[in-house]
């Protein structure tokens, strides 16, 4: 486990951020490090393996009950966050994971404060929480399509130009006070280039079990590319810290985006220092007396 663990952080390493030092165009979307398509089966395999070692950690987080994880998936569309959440938790006990969705606001959404649909969904102790999109959201499409912004209710005096910079502040000190509180985060930004974004694109379109996939807004979103990623760099630069770190993984590839992400998750759950609660004296001897009363007995 130890060797597997080691690995692990040394494949997520050069993609993680922890401080406003990051430079967008220092991560290429097609980077494979040193893999070539024709290690996609090994890939696949230590995809495998660590999606067991996953699983094993979250036994312990879970009978622990102690830390909750929260993973947050950011992403232009058809980045492939949805299939690498699928992938990767796919060893992963059920009960020990929750997934949420976070799509365009609702009007009881809009009638509150920026982090409150997503503070509803914040993992118990013990358990893996999952946000596909996050508040996160809110300094990207909201930053982007500034009558978003309008639409949020904010008192007029509140929206100043400053209003990003307090957003940032104000996600950096919510993070800060839940790490404080035990739960371990871990954002994770599917880097996409614009070229590849257009092929999956095409797929959609051309392939008839993938027609759902595909809207008209998403392709319209690509006019927009330069404003994302730019608001995404600045994002990402302003909320990358040591105890809630940004991995911005290539996600060309989506074999190489898969196995990242489960390095990073493993390497997330295993600097927790997760073990199975000690077992009593007490304990001890109430197994005891069981095993007794099972053997006496039929
Ligand atoms: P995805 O695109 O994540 O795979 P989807 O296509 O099923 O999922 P959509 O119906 O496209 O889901 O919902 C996601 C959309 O909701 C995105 O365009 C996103 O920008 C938007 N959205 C999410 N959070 C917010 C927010 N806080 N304010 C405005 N729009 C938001
Ligand atoms: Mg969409």
């Amino acid at each position: 486990m130890k060797n597997l663990i080691k690995k692990a952080r040394k494949l997520a390493k050069p993609f993680r951020v922890t401080d406003d030092g990051f430079r967008l165009q220092d991560i290429k979307p097609d980077d494979t490090l040193e893999f070539t398509s024709e290690d996609k089966p090994r890939a696949k395999e230590a995809l495998a393996t660590g999606v067991d070692l996953l699983a094993e950690l979250q036994d312990m987080l879970y009978a622990q009950d102690r830390w909750a994880v929260l993973l947050m998936f950011q992403a232009m569309d058809a980045a492939g966050k949805d299939g690498a959440i699928k992938h990767v938790m796919s060893g992963i006990n059920p009960q020990g994971c929750q997934v949420y969705s976070f799509k365009a606001p609702s009007a009881e959404d809009l009638d509150h404060d920026f982090l409150w649909r997503c503070i509803k969904c914040l993992p118990e102790r013990g358990r893996i929480g999952i946000f596909n999109r996050s508040y996160y959201e809110e300094t990207l499409v909201v930053r982007v399509h500034r009558e978003l912004l309008e639409k949020q209710k904010l008192p007029p005096e509140l929206v100043t130009k400053d209003i990003w910079k307090e957003r940032f502040q104000d996600i950096r000190s919510f993070e800060r006070y839940l790490t404080r509180n035990g739960v371990a985060i871990c954002k994770f930004f599917l880097h996409v280039s614009n070229k590849e974004q257009k092929k999956r694109f095409l797929e959609r379109i051309q392939e008839p079990e993938k027609n759902w996939k595909f809207s008209a807004n998403d392709a319209k979103e690509r006019g927009h590319w330069d404003d994302y990623m730019e608001a995404y760099e600045d994002m990402i630069q302003n909320t990358a810290t040591k105890e809630a770190p940004w991995y911005v993984v290539p996600a060309d590839n989506k074999w190489f985006t898969r196995v990242v992400v489960a390095a990073a998750v493993i390497e997330a759950l295993s600097s927790l220092d997760l073990h199975y609660p000690k077992v009593s004296k007490a304990k001890l001897k109430e197994l005891a007396v069981a095993k007794r009363a099972l053997n006496a007995g039929r």
